[in-house]
């Protein structure tokens, strides 16, 4: 018996599940989750000593590959500094001054510690600031586990079939409105029923949760529009793409500028980080400046800061995000031709730099969620599993993005447009 299976079985005794986030379970793509004990640049290792080439990159952060030579050592000399103090430090003004440079739309931000965090706040502040009680968000974008968040949501929320999760009161539910992403329509027929009720819109400017879902032509701008004309806060929420579509995030990328924005997973370089942020005006309503509260023991961890700093100046070098595009697009373009020639219809997405999704499909393209439905779930969790057996770790789920990181090398992508060659002959 392999140690994975060993371990998730001793896991099950006191973790529910065996896992703390239910996607790891492997839940909708069938099997025993891997079990990980270290990781070294694009390549994960499990407890049998297997290597896998990685494309999950611990759900984002990991845009450097793993253990960073300049991330590790930043945070082995703040260690020895301390912890935790539970007061301002100076590595906190770098941070914000690194994040307030790099997405001009945000003059002021708040440090959290994860993106959970990060969105329930956001939505709190856009509330607060309105003195308007619904939101607006889209079916199969997911923003964290927050109650008002975890209606109709993607990710772990699809794969388990619960959009609508018990715990959450009808009560609260009811003031999230949710509308169809892509289409603009859908949004304004809810603003011209509520929009003076409407304190917010909030998206994921590329839809990482329903595997990878770009924006249309437009559609964000119609969002910026739309908010414009109800004066409701647009929030972007960047967790995924932020520093990732682009050095400034998917708002650089496609050149639109929200009023609020939320942060995580590449801000933490792998330690557990938040934070939302945005135009002064609404900022300042945050306590202590203001009366709308959020507070956080652990927010703006030194170590963490360490470490998503440490981070962000790497991926600030010149060049970044363009190598990483062109890396990514000679993995696509090789896994289309692959899958062609294996007679097995696939659709790729591609979103800025280093954030794909793939569909097995025979629509001509996956624009919306209920293309992402449409698509074939069995044959993607046939491939999944014939990816891991070659050596190669998709996210196991098919309503997750692919993420590639600078670690990945050209000998890298061969051997996985290899593997999958193998993969698609398998499940043709
Ligand atoms: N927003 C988006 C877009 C996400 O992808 C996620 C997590 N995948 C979250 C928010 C929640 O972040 P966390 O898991 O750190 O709470």
């Amino acid at each position: 018996m392999s140690r994975s299976k060993t371990l998730f079985e001793k896991a099950q005794k006191h973790i529910p599940g065996g896992v703390n986030s239910p996607v790891r379970a492997f839940r909708g793509v069938g099997g025993t989750p891997i079990f990980f004990k270290k990781a070294s640049g694009s390549k994960v290792y499990d407890e049998d000593d297997r290597s896998y080439i990685d494309y999950v990159g611990s759900w984002g952060p990991m845009i450097l590959g793993h253990n960073h030579p300049s991330i590790i050592e930043a945070v082995h000399q703040q260690v020895d500094l301390g912890l935790s103090f539970g007061a301002p430090t100076a590595i906190e003004i770098s941070m914000a001054d690194a994040v307030c440079e790099l997405i001009p739309s945000m003059d002021l931000v708040r440090m959290v510690n994860s993106g959970t965090e990060a969105t329930m706040s956001a939505i709190r502040l856009a509330r607060g600031y309105t003195g308007r009680d619904k939101i607006l968000k889209f079916e199969g974008c997911y923003h964290g586990h927050s109650d008002s968040l975890l209606v109709k949501a993607g990710s772990g929320a699809l794969t388990l079939g619960v959009p609508n999760s018990p715990g959450v009161p009808a009560d609260f539910a009811k003031h999230t409105l949710t509308v169809t992403f892509n289409d603009l329509e859908s949004v304004r027929a809810a603003f011209e029923e509520s929009g003076s009720e409407i304190a917010c819109i909030i998206v994921e400017p590329v839809a990482g949760n329903m595997n990878c879902v770009p924006p249309k032509p437009g559609f964000l701008e119609g969002l910026r529009e739309i908010c414009d004309q109800y004066g409701a806060v647009l929030i972007f929420d960047e967790v995924m793409t932020g520093f990732r579509v682009a050095l400034g995030g998917a708002q650089e990328f496609y050149n639109i500028k929200p009023d609020l924005t939320t942060l995580g997973k590449v801000i933490g370089g792998g330690m557990p980080v938040g934070a939302f942020g945005g135009k002064r005006e609404i900022m300042e309503q945050i306590a202590p400046l203001g009366p709308v509260y959020q507070a956080g023991t652990l927010s703006g961890n030194p170590v963490a800061m360490t470490a998503g700093l440490a981070a962000m100046k790497e991926i600030a070098k010149p060049d970044f995000h363009k190598n990483l595009t062109v890396k990514l697009t000679r993995l696509l373009e090789g896994l289309k031709e692959r899958a062609a020639a294996a007679g097995i219809p696939l659709v790729t997405n591609q979103a800025g730099a280093a954030m794909f999704g793939m569909y097995f499909t025979d629509q001509e393209q996956v624009t919306s969620f209920a293309e992402v439905m449409a698509c074939d779930n069995d044959r993607f969790n046939k491939f999944f599993h014939a990816m891991l057996e070659e050596g190669v770790y998709l996210a196991p789920s098919s309503f997750e993005a692919g993420f590639i990181s600078s670690a990945h090398t050209d000998e890298d992508i061969d051997f996985t447009l290899q593997a999958a060659e193998k993969a698609f002959a398998r499940i043709a």
